[in-house]
């Protein structure tokens, strides 16, 4: 029998959009997919070389818990943190579960600003806490100091943010973030800023929270190496704020894979790191600029100014926006897998080559267009 903590939390949006996808490959129709949550590039030969040479060279059992110590002082000296602030994970995922095992209190609010990436309601759910879902659609996507302000409390165990965000793309400015962190450091919550995208940005650099006391940063290479199998995330937080992340993650991801974890600091070390991310990057923004100037003829959106995501208004049911558009050949994600108020809306994926880019705009304006005469 399942346990209550479960619940509420549920595969079945998921599964849907994927069993409708795959029923139309199998029936041999050309889908583009513009679902896909990582870079499509292969992960870099300079990262896969340095793995193939740790492997040979013995990194292939368990590490400390923390982490190569290596890893965590090249990860602690970009932050200008000491080594004993960073923990290494097994990608970000195992990060934001330890934090939120650590953190969120049983029947305690959580702060969520909607839209965002499903798995934070999904953690919240499974601690056992109400969700304050803190809306944005009416502000470009960031949520308003003010707004955070009135929903805040001292029963407000956690605030999620994550900027560059999965699915809008918004960055958002030093000083709001900053506000926002002071607030909840006022009422005693911990803020858990999910950082995994901020080297892919376009326009203004993010701004990353660490070195506040209340606050773990979450991390990792899967998007800024293209590197989503091989498992390496990091926080970087207070050092009593580790000690209770190590609690969980001793017994949750133990390690995160040590040969991954020797490769990346020797992509570190060798300076490659800056150069890897900024190609990607610049085939992403022409890539970005391209879909944000056909798209916006079609449906309200804002720009992205990072990751690899654009959300759309289309003014209709998401699910079944989705589902039609699949016979056109497109598949892209329903709003509301990202929180409340986002029936209307679906998430693209602009990680995928300029030529399917192309294909799936004409389709999308196919559609758009029948579904206006
Ligand atoms: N955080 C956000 C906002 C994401 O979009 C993702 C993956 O899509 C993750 C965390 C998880 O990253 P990882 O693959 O390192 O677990």
């Amino acid at each position: 029998m399942e346990a209550q903590r479960l619940r509420e939390v549920s595969t079945s949006l998921i599964r849907r959009m994927f069993e409708v996808v795959e029923r139309a490959k199998k029936e041999g129709r050309d889908v583009i997919s513009l679902t896909i949550g990582e870079p499509d590039f292969p992960t870099p030969s300079e990262v896969v070389e340095k793995a193939i040479e740790a492997i040979k060279a013995g990194y292939t059992h368990y590490t400390s818990n923390l982490g190569i110590e290596e890893l965590r002082t090249a990860i602690a000296e970009r932050y200008g943190v000491s080594k004993e602030n960073v923990m290494i994970t097994a990608g970000g995922s195992e990060a934001l579960m330890n934090a939120s095992l650590a953190f969120i209190e049983e029947k305690s609010r959580v702060l969520i600003p909607s839209p965002s990436f499903l798995s934070y309601f999904t953690y919240a759910k499974i601690c056992k806490a109400r969700i304050s879902e803190v809306t944005t659609h009416d502000t470009n996507f960031l949520p308003e100091i003010d707004r955070i302000s009135e929903m805040m409390g001292r029963d407000v165990s956690v605030i999620f943010l994550n900027y560059p965000n999965n699915p809008t793309g918004a960055v958002i400015d030093g000083r709001r973030v900053r506000a926002i962190a002071e607030i909840a450091m006022d009422c005693g919550a911990i803020v858990i800023s999910d950082e995994i995208y901020d080297q892919i940005y376009y326009d203004k650099k993010p701004t990353s929270l660490a070195g506040y006391e209340n606050v773990v940063v979450v991390n990792g290479f899967s998007k800024s190496l293209a590197m989503t199998g091989w498992r390496i995330g990091y926080v970087v937080a207070e050092k009593d704020l580790i000690d209770s992340m190590l609690k969980v993650h001793q017994v949750n991801g133990v390690c995160a894979p040590a040969f991954a974890q020797k490769a990346v600091v020797e992509i570190m070390h060798s300076g490659l790191f800056d150069q890897i991310v900024s190609r990607m990057v610049a085939e992403f923004r022409k890539r970005r600029d391209y879909i944000y100037n056909e798209l916006r003829k079609l449906y309200w959106t804002v720009k992205p100014e990072g990751a690899f995501y654009m959300f759309l208004e289309v003014g209709k049911n998401c699910m079944e926006f989705a589902e039609k558009l699949i016979n056109y050949g497109v598949a892209v994600t329903p709003g509301i897998a990202f929180g409340s108020g986002n029936e209307k809306f679906v998430r693209i994926s602009f990680a995928n080559s300029m030529e399917n880019l192309k294909k799936a705009v004409e389709r999308i304006r196919l559609f758009h267009d029948s579904e206006t005469t």
